[in-house]
């Protein structure tokens, strides 16, 4: 049996990666979730270092120079990225690490970490996203236009993740990537170590 590894969460915007992840590290004591850095400004509900690392341009930027992210990209004009250090370290300890990042991070954690597991989240169809974003009441139209647009272009990368979920209900699409978890626990790592 492999020990930690790495499972990458991606889907359009609105889709309820947030709600499913959060629900999925409730009811999983060995599963963790890599808090992300982000340029984009705070919602009056976030927690600095709980939802994410908020972060100035500037110091984001420090960052991608000291080489402290896995992966970084610019999305809906904003950068995101994920800490690398804590990634490794909670692997290496033998938990399971959540990474809920857009497509160009996924793919950017492939080619760099392979063994990583990939999962996309889909929305049961478009018109259902729209309302879930604009639900949400965060996000002025501009950007909810934006949203759907990058909604569409990442729908097409869908070929290159393991599996693909749809959230028609949170319970179930937890249910569904626990068994995915469940599953990847007894994956035979090729030229590597298990046991
Ligand atoms: P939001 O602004 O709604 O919290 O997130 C916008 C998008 O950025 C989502 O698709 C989310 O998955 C993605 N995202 C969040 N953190 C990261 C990250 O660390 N890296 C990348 N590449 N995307 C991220």
């Amino acid at each position: 049996m492999r020990n930690g590894f790495l499972l990458v969460i991606s889907g359009p915007s609105g889709v309820g990666k947030g709600t499913v992840c959060e629900k999925l590290i409730a009811k999983n004591k060995d599963v963790v979730y890599s808090v992300s850095a982000t340029t984009r400004k705070k919602r009056p509900y976030e927690i600095d270092g709980e939802n994410y690392y908020f972060l100035s341009l500037d110091e984001f930027k420090q960052k991608i120079s000291d080489g402290d992210f896995l992966e970084y990209a610019n999305v809906h004009n904003n950068f995101y990225g994920t800490p690398k250090s804590f990634v490794f370290d909670q692997i290496n300890s033998g938990e399971i690490v959540i990474l809920e990042i857009d497509v160009q991070g996924a793919l950017k954690v492939k080619e760099n970490y392979p063994e990583a597991v990939f999962v996309f989240l889909l929305p049961p169809n478009m018109v259902e996203l729209r309302k879930r974003i604009e639900g949400r009441n965060t996000e002025d139209e501009d950007t909810i236009n934006v949203r759907m647009k990058n909604a569409e272009k990442e729908l097409g990368f869908i070929d290159e993740y393991d599996y693909a979920v749809v959230n028609l209900d949170v319970d179930e699409t937890v249910k569904n990537i626990e068994s995915i978890i469940e599953a990847e626990k007894f994956r035979v790592i090729k030229g590597g170590q298990n046991g």
